[in-house]
């Protein structure tokens, strides 16, 4: 069998300030590959600039008229790391055999790439890059990212552990996650869904080399709740029992009334019936909330809208 060709997918969101330092190791990663024979040479390292507001998408079309192994593609407008990393995967699609998305600021250790193909050679699908150690986060955002996954699977939505978006995939998967039609992007979870033979790959994960995180608390917050409505019918499941709960409880609540009233032992009580009247309404408006977020992913599902657009490349089309 001859080497595969290998498609590095990096989704660059304002990273002016580290794409000049990574981009080198990523294409040092990618020759030795080549040199050890795991790899094809027509690999390519493929820049996904999200819509960069700095100098990132300069500095992209620099690379690639510095490099043959260095291509890009931009989108119109900044749509997040999902949106990114799937339109590279796309746009990748058809031009190789195996696809591997990592981060662009040299936190994923680029050395586990190697084992990852290792891992494609021998058969397997899917490859999940898995953080063994997060020394080097912040206390905030290691204990944040730990609760998210936690709180991910309390929620039903399955995914591999302490593994984000740094991960292998062959073009068959690759075929089969196309078929994916959804607008709200969880690459974590959809992946795992596709099947295939998958395994993991630990490595260490460091700190961000330049520049600072694009993932603040708020975005962490968004994309578990993405992940959790677009995996998960759990929530409903579990206000339907809260629900049920709550009506047993005031079930016993009116049978208890009505024998005190026989009983002509009634004391006005308007403490206990406001907070009554104040919890419920309170548990409803919570209810209506989570019904309404699904409400609001159907929604935007039944539109349809592209989960990407390009609006340039590095190559001309039919030449790569
Ligand atoms: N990113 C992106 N679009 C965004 C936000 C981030 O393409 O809207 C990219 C970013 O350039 C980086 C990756 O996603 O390559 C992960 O982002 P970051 O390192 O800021 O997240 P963290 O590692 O702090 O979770
Ligand atoms: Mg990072």
């Amino acid at each position: 069998m001859s080497a595969p060709t290998l498609f590095i997918v990096i989704p660059c969101y304002n990273e002016e300030e580290v794409l000049p330092i990574t981009a080198p190791m990523f294409l040092n990663k990618l020759l030795s590959l080549v040199h050890e024979g795991k790899i094809a040479d027509a690999s390519r390292i493929m820049f996904v600039n999200d819509g960069s507001r700095d100098r990132t998408w300069e500095i992209i079309s620099e690379l690639s008229r510095s490099d043959e192994h260095y291509i890009g593609i931009s989108q119109s407008r900044n749509r997040g790391h999902q949106n990114a990393v799937l339109a590279g995967l796309m746009e990748a699609r058809g031009k190789c055999d195996i696809t591997i998305s990592v981060d662009c600021d040299g936190q994923d250790d680029i050395n586990a790439m190697g084992k990852m193909v290792d891992a494609y050679a021998d058969g397997c699908d899917v490859v999940y890059g898995v953080r063994s150690s997060r020394e080097t986060d912040t206390f905030f955002k290691r204990s944040t990212a730990q609760g998210f996954y936690k709180f991910l699977s309390l929620m039903g939505a399955e995914v591999v552990y302490n593994h984000a978006d740094y991960r292998l995939i062959s073009a068959r998967a690759l075929d089969a996650l196309s078929e994916f039609h959804e607008v709200n992007l969880f690459l974590r979870g959809m992946v795992p869904l596709v099947g295939f033979k998958s395994t993991s790959v630990e490595y260490s994960r460091s700190e961000r080399i330049a520049g600072e995180s694009k993932y603040p608390l708020k975005k962490m917050i968004a994309l578990a709740v993405d992940g959790i409505t677009s995996l998960s019918v759990k929530p409903l499941r579990m206000i339907m029992s809260f629900g049920l709960t709550v009506a047993l409880i005031s079930f016993i609540g009116v049978i208890w009334a009505i024998v005190a009233a026989i009983c002509g032992d009634t004391v006005a009580g308007w403490a206990s019936t406001t907070c009554i009247v104040c919890f419920v309404g309170g548990v409803q408006l919570i209810c209506m909330g989570i019904i309404g977020e699904y409400v609001g992913k159907i929604y935007m599902e039944t539109k349809a809208r592209p989960r990407y657009i390009i609006s340039a490349k590095t190559w001309e089309d039919g030449s790569k």
